[in-house]
């Protein structure tokens, strides 16, 4: 092992999680794979080879920079669909290339027909439109300045999409706002094919939506954080708990372990301290084992004398500060571990289990942000 850690992703998790994710928006609806913020930690060219072999054709992005990445490593020609940050200077050749993308202001839409008048060839666009969310998309009021627009450039527009973003569907507290994004979405779609103005696909769906409210699921769903085995809250799961069979446990199965191994071990006498300045003190005679990770990997500064790994099976705590490169463990009841054994940050280790959310800083942190921060360089390697 050339590095001091690895990042494991299962193959089958992730064709277990496609295969719930499916029964709960039915056979007819497309699942587009989000796989913005670095596919949520996971490695955009690990994801898009995991999911199209599980039979995902549809990526989504939030910007031209993670489509280029999708488009590299695709294998099976999928769409690519980016839901943010477009720079005009990239819509040429977002529209070579085919690739579509979100519009959610007239100078990105004027923008991408002059470029579609110029290369000859149609701009693959989803119209965005306010409901609620209030980050982007077209208000109810352009809607006229809007469709003008559309049905004027219709030889250079491909009207793949009318979508919008739901304002917290992992939350309960956020039902009534839902409620009307839902229906002012509505009346967008009503409204535009009064115009005539019809889209091949109507989207609004993320995980959360998916799960809890399936008036939602429409033509297409954007899946995120739910394909990688992680429930958008625990409100979520527990609302689809009560519905699912008496005897079924979790649906949904993480992707990703975090593992390193033992660099070396150390006997340290009772009164001795631990790492850097005196934050622990050793309060027996003690065996202590180095593993070459800290934070610069990651593994917080906070954790210190509090984070807690997997060793043979056993949960052990971390003592001393976590330093830049490496965290000492207390396997004191361990006399068997050695130099060489594998340790696990997150992941599964016999009978035992590190969850991402308890290798949180704070409750504060969801699991979507955890992920996310794991770095990018750590080499991340699909098992079956
Ligand atoms: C991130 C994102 C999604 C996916 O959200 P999850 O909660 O991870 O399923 C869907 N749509 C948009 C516009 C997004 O930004």
């Amino acid at each position: 092992m050339v590095h001091t850690s690895y990042i494991e992703l299962s193959k089958s998790a992730y064709k277990n999680n496609l295969k719930f994710i499916r029964s709960q928006v039915g056979s007819h609806v497309t699942i587009s794979s989000v796989v913005k913020g670095n596919a949520y930690g996971h490695g955009i060219e690990n994801t898009v080879k995991i999911a199209e072999s599980a039979g995902i054709r549809h990526f989504s992005t939030f910007s031209t920079d993670e489509a280029i990445r999708v488009e590299a490593s695709s294998t099976k020609n999928s769409e690519i669909m980016i839901m943010g940050m477009v720079d005009n200077e990239s819509i040429p050749y977002l529209i070579q290339h085919e690739i579509s993308f979100y519009v959610f202001e007239l100078d990105r839409l004027r923008c991408a027909i002059e470029t579609s008048k110029t290369l000859g060839k149609k701009a693959k666009i989803h119209v965005e439109v306010e409901t609620g969310f209030h980050r982007t998309g077209f208000e109810w009021e352009e809607r006229t300045a809007l469709a003008e627009v559309l049905l004027s450039n219709r030889e250079n527009l491909q009207l793949c999409g009318l979508c919008t973003h739901y304002a917290g569907a992992e939350s309960v507290g956020n039902y009534v706002r839902i409620q009307n994004q839902i229906k002012t979405y509505l009346e967008f779609k009503q409204w535009f094919q009064e115009k005539g103005l019809y889209f091949d696909k109507y989207h609004t769906a993320c995980s959360a939506a998916s799960l809890s409210y399936p008036e939602t699921i429409m033509d297409m769903v954007r899946i995120g954080i739910a394909q990688y085995g992680f429930w958008p809250s625990q409100e979520t799961y527990m609302f689809k708990f009560k519905q699912l069979a008496p005897n079924m446990k979790n649906p949904l199965k993480r992707l990703i372990s975090w593992k390193s191994q033992v660099m070396s071990v150390k006997k340290v006498k009772i009164g001795d301290f631990v790492g850097y300045g005196n934050s622990y003190m050793a309060s027996r005679n003690m065996t202590i084992a180095l593993v070459p990770i800290g934070y610069c990997h990651g593994f917080s500064r906070n954790l210190s004398n509090l984070g807690k790994v997997l060793i043979h099976g056993k949960i052990l705590p971390v003592v001393g500060t976590v330093t830049m490169n490496a965290i000492s463990i207390d396997i004191t009841d361990l006399q068997k571990a050695r130099k060489g054994d594998e340790v696990v940050i997150i992941g599964r280790q016999k009978r035992n289990e590190i969850t991402v959310a308890s290798f949180g800083e704070s409750t504060q942190q969801v699991n979507y942000e955890l992920l996310t921060r794991l770095p990018h360089d750590i080499p991340r390697k699909i098992i079956s």
